[in-house]
């Protein structure tokens, strides 16, 4: 048997738990809506770069007989390149930050082992969703005169040639520097990236003058504030 309850000023009560979740509810909107206003303007203002030592691992890269792996310097290199981009607030992501490579141990079908450890680099600037990918390098040549910093972006890419512009322009700013300027190519990982990419070697280790510098701190220091001059010239920040 159902009874009816009657309730003392049942309708008041009713109002008024009518207006007090109307109030939530437009608390939480405003909430909501602030919320998704921020998230906007940090998405438009956020700044990703990848920065790819290159080599590692396996891969040693350039190697001198006097026991200098180039994977070495580009690791320091990158973590100094870094460290310099901190206080512009660009966000840094690494392909890695310590001696590895990304390879297996062969290669699968057409695609060689060199290649699946660069997939995997460019795969990362992907997920990490970077703006620009910088990998880092140092050159040796044949012969031993050779020096000095060299930029290269793909020949295809407008915003590419940008970057490694603005990136060059600083390297010749150092003391010492020769005047290269920034050079079209077409590497693997500078045609495979969808963001705008570049190779900056750093110098060449088969120059004695050259090899010594590149292993100074004091030096290094000199690139990497360059470097990382050129990135925020290029996202426009000072
Ligand atoms: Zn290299």
């Amino acid at each position: 048997m159902r009874r009816l309850v009657v309730i003392p000023g049942g309708r008041l009560k009713s109002a008024a738990i009518f207006f007090i979740l109307g109030v939530m509810g437009a608390l939480v909107l405003s909430v909501f809506w602030q919320g998704s206003a921020v998230v906007l303007s940090y998405a438009k203002d956020r700044h990703v770069v990848m920065l790819d030592p290159g080599h590692g691992g396996y891969d040693p890269g350039a190697i001198t007989k006097q026991g200098v792996y180039e994977k070495d310097i580009n690791l320091k290199m990158a973590n100094k390149i870094r460290e310099f981009l901190n206080p512009s607030g660009i966000e840094v992501v690494q392909s890695r930050d310590e001696d590895e490579d990304f390879a297996p141990d062969r290669g699968t079908g057409k695609t060689t082992k060199k290649q699946i450890d660069l997939n995997h680099r460019i795969a990362l600037a992907e997920q990490a969703k970077a703006d620009i990918f910088v990998s880092i390098h140092v050159n040796a040549a044949t012969t031993t005169q050779k020096s000095g910093a060299e930029t290269f972006y793909h020949f295809n890419s407008e915003s590419g040639k940008r970057l490694a512009e603005n990136i060059q322009s600083e390297l010749i700013k150092i003391p010492g520097m020769n005047r290269r300027v920034a050079k079209p190519a077409d590497f693997y990982i500078i045609r495979n990236t969808a963001m705008p990419a570049v190779v900056i070697e750093l110098g060449y280790l088969s120059n004695a003058n050259e090899r010594s510098k590149l292993q100074q701190s004091w030096y290094q220091d000199q690139l990497a504030k360059a470097i990382a001059k050129g990135i925020a010239t290029y996202f426009g920040l000072p």
